[in-house]
Order: C-alpha cells, then sequence, then structure tokens
C-alpha cells in the first residue's frame, strides 16, 4: 500500500540519520518521533474533540512532568477507534485508543497505562529496538517497532493489529519495567497504583470474553498472569497498599467517559472480521 511505503521510507530516511550517528541522541530521537507523529495523524483517525484532548493531556502531562524526562515536549492524543490498545513513539508521543479507556473504570487506570506509555519512552524501548533491528538488517520491521502499526494499510493496522509475526512486541523485560515505571510514574503524582494491575486483570477478562478486540493490545504489550503479580508485588515494595489518601477515581472522570462515548463511531476498518463489533 502507498501509505505504508510512504512510512517506510519516512523511517528508512530515520534511520539513515542514525546510521551516521550510531547512537541515537535525544535531538533524533524526538524527530523521528515528530516524523512518526505526522504520519499518524495523517493516517489515523484521532480524536478531535477538545474536551477528551485536555483531559487526557492534563492527565498525561501531570505524569510525564515529574519523570526524569520532564524536559521532553509530551504529547497526548486519542485515536478513535474501540480496539483495546495504547503505544508510545520514542520523544513522548503516546497515543491510547478509546477502546481502552471504554474498558477502564477509574482514573487510575487509564493513569496506569499512561504510566506504562510513559515508561517505554522513559526507557527508550523503541528506540533500542530500533538499533538493535538496525543490526540484524529488518528495516521493515522498523515501522512496526515505532509504532505498533503493521504490515498493511496505516490505518486498519493501528486499529486492528494481531496475528502478523511482523508485529511490533515488546519484550517481556521492556513490558516488565515499564510496569515498574508506572507503579512509581503514578505514584509521583499520588495516584493508586493499583489502577495498573486492574487494568491488566479487566484486559484478561476481555481477552476471554471478546479476543478481538485486544489483539492488538495483547501483540504489543505481551500480559500474561505474572505481569499482574509483578505488578502486585512492585506496589507491596513501595508501601503504597499501605498509603491513605492515594487518588483511584475522580468525578470529572465520568464526564469524560461520557464525552468518549458521544463521540463520533470510529470509520470501519476496511476488513472487518467481526460483525458484531461496536
Ligand atoms: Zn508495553
Amino acid at each position: 500500500m502507498t501509505t505504508t511505503k510512504h512510512f517506510r521510507a519516512v523511517c528508512v530516511a530515520a534511520l539513515t540519520v542514525m546510521t551516521a550517528a550510531c547512537e541515537v541522541s535525544q535531538d533524533q530521537e524526538v524527530s523521528i518521533g515528530e516524523q512518526t507523529a505526522q504520519e499518524i495523524s495523517a493516517q489515523l483517525p484521532l480524536v478531535q474533540d477538545p474536551y477528551v484532548n485536555q483531559y487526557i493531556s492534563e492527565l498525561g502531562d501531570t505524569i510525564a512532568k515529574l519523570t526524569s524526562r520532564s524536559d521532553l515536549d509530551w504529547h497526548f492524543a486519542v485515536v478513535n477507534s474501540h480496539q483495546v490498545n495504547a503505544f508510545a513513539l520514542p520523544g513522548g508521543y503516546i497515543y491510547v485508543n478509546r477502546g481502552l479507556i471504554e474498558s477502564t473504570e477509574k482514573v487510575d487506570e487509564l493513569a496506569g497505562v499512561l504510566g506504562h506509555e510513559i515508561g517505554h519512552v522513559i526507557q527508550r524501548h523503541s528506540v533500542d529496538q530500533m538499533q538493535s533491528q538496525q543490526k540484524i538488517g529488518v528495516i521493515a520491521m522498523l515501522a512496526c517497532t515505532l509504532t505498533d502499526l503493521c504490515n498493511s494499510g496505516l490505518g486498519e493496522a493501528a486499529i486492528n493489529i494481531g496475528g502478523s509475526a511482523l508485529i511490533a512486541r515488546h519484550s517481556r523485560r521492556d513490558e516488565f519495567e515499564a510496569d515498574s515505571e508506572a507503579v512509581e510514574n503514578v505514584l509521583r503524582v499520588n495516584i493508586d497504583p493499583a489502577g495498573v494491575p486492574a487494568l491488566f486483570e479487566v484486559l484478561m477478562a476481555q481477552r476471554r470474553r471478546e479476543p478481538t478486540i485486544v489483539d492488538g493490545w495483547f501483540a504489543s504489550h505481551p500480559l500474561e498472569e505474572s505481569r499482574i503479580a509483578n505488578a502486585r508485588r512492585l506496589i507491596e515494595q513501595s508501601e503504597a497498599d499501605q498509603a491513605s489518601g492515594l487518588l483511584q477515581d475522580l468525578p470529572s472522570y465520568r464526564d469524560f467517559k461520557r464525552r468518549v462515548a458521544m463521540l463520533p463511531e470510529p470509520p470501519q476498518p476496511q476488513r472487518l472480521t467481526d460483525p458484531d463489533r461496536r
């Protein structure tokens, strides 16, 4: 597909810059993120609702600005797709699908996801993946690694990835690191980290019930019981489970979710496998 080719061309350009430098500097990381973000806003149905965008940006910024990479210009956006997923680009671009927000019950769960994606950026996981893939020469995988979008028309792929060998898959180690970041990141702003394992439980239950909806998340963020147990252990170690006054929910989160529910229906993916999909 031409959009994919175009996208790959951008990535190959980014790769050329990196090859020259070997190490990816923060400036390069940001410019790769920026270029990819431009592609994404051209290709994906990003939510334009100012209330929704402001809400997620404020929550995301609150968390990101107290991390070790507070100097990045963080961006948060919602993708109008009922598929449950979230992804991060190098340089501080975070995307959360509408479907993930719809799966949450409380603000601490969304905060946990943001804390996790922010954690991938802080740990430079995508950049590191790009570098190691450069070594094995799989340029085509770069687009996938950058965005978790893969292997077909970009818009559709982002909405519904799954089942492809080319899927950007964070390693289990990356996931454990990002979970540990998530717990620390939300605690720093006094949000209850219990939202991290709580949402994982919801996603696991959803996978049993309606697997196609959460394919993308599981494909890009390997999740199994051990991660839930690990997140709970981290929370115990942080003694957050003993702390009082941690924020679990906000009345405004109801309004936010209502607003998300009122968004126009997402554009239909080309290849719809499940006629009952909302
Ligand atoms: Zn992840």
